[in-house]
């Protein structure tokens, strides 16, 4: 078994909505920093990265408003903030030493992101919020987790979602028969156009090698997720 020590955590922001239909509920960031809690006490080193679909995402609000892609975006990235603070607080509850950076300018709440500092915070064992996204529109916090993994180099990025346990080989909300994956190698990721992660995600992850568990936020703790292979889908080179 892979001993991993340096994990990249994708939280996308569904995980910390809990039971609410938007935004965040306290017991949805509660879980989301229990489960954060316990691979740092079992020694991990964490990175996290928020997303921001649960109060906001650019692309939807452009069909839906028609407002211009940057600023949709710029608001969708604001959203990963506000749930940074939010988990930074709830971490910082139970007792670890968290630091949050930026990729937007916004001193008063977050380090600007700075690659020297991160790995510092990281080998002291803190544990590390990345938030704002890349700081530009038309990507995602999928691929911010990506390049920050790559950044950091990450020995695993953790995509833990809220709606399949793994990688299928059709929506198996939609396919009775669709088939899980145990394991994928990343052209097969890229060759089926497996829509569970960004295909730029999956790209950056494979110019630098990192692995990418996918598996269900809801089942299981997250070190089961790095530990056992049958849970959830793992993409590697
Ligand atoms: N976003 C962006 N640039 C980035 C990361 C995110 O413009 O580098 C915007 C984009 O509008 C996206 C939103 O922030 O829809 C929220 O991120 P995402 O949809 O990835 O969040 P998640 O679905 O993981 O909660």
């Amino acid at each position: 078994m892979e001993d991993y020590k340096r994990i990249l955590v994708k939280v996308s922001g569904e995980a910390l909505m809990g039971e609410e239909p938007f935004g965040t509920s306290p017991s949805g960031v509660s879980l989301v920093a229990e489960k954060i809690y316990t691979l740092h006490q079992a020694g991990k080193e964490v990175a996290i990265v928020t997303g921001g679909g649960n109060f906001f995402r650019g692309i939807q609000q452009v069909a839906k408003t028609g407002l211009a892609r940057t600023p949709a975006d710029q608001v969708g990235m604001l959203a990963t903030l506000m749930n940074g603070v939010l988990l930074k607080e709830a971490l910082t509850h139970l007792g670890c030493e968290v630091r949050m950076m930026s990729s937007l300018v916004c001193p008063t709440i977050a380090d600007p992101y700075k690659w020297e500092k991160a790995m510092r915070h990281l080998k002291r064992g803190r544990v590390l919020l990345f938030v704002g996204g890349t700081g530009h529109p038309y990507f995602t916090t999928d691929t911010t987790a990506a390049l920050r993994a790559s950044e950091i180099e990450a020995d695993i990025f953790l995509k833990a979602t809220t709606r399949v346990d793994g990688i299928y080989d059709s929506d198996p909300r939609k396919q009775a028969g669709a088939k899980k994956y145990d394991s994928l190698s990343f052209e097969q990721v890229l060759e089926k156009k497996l829509g569970i992660l960004d295909l730029s995600a999956v790209t950056m992850c494979m110019t630098a090698n990192i692995p990418i568990k996918v598996f269900n936020f809801y089942e299981g703790s997250f070190l089961e997720a790095l530990n056992s292979p049958s849970f959830g889908t793992i993409v590697t080179g």
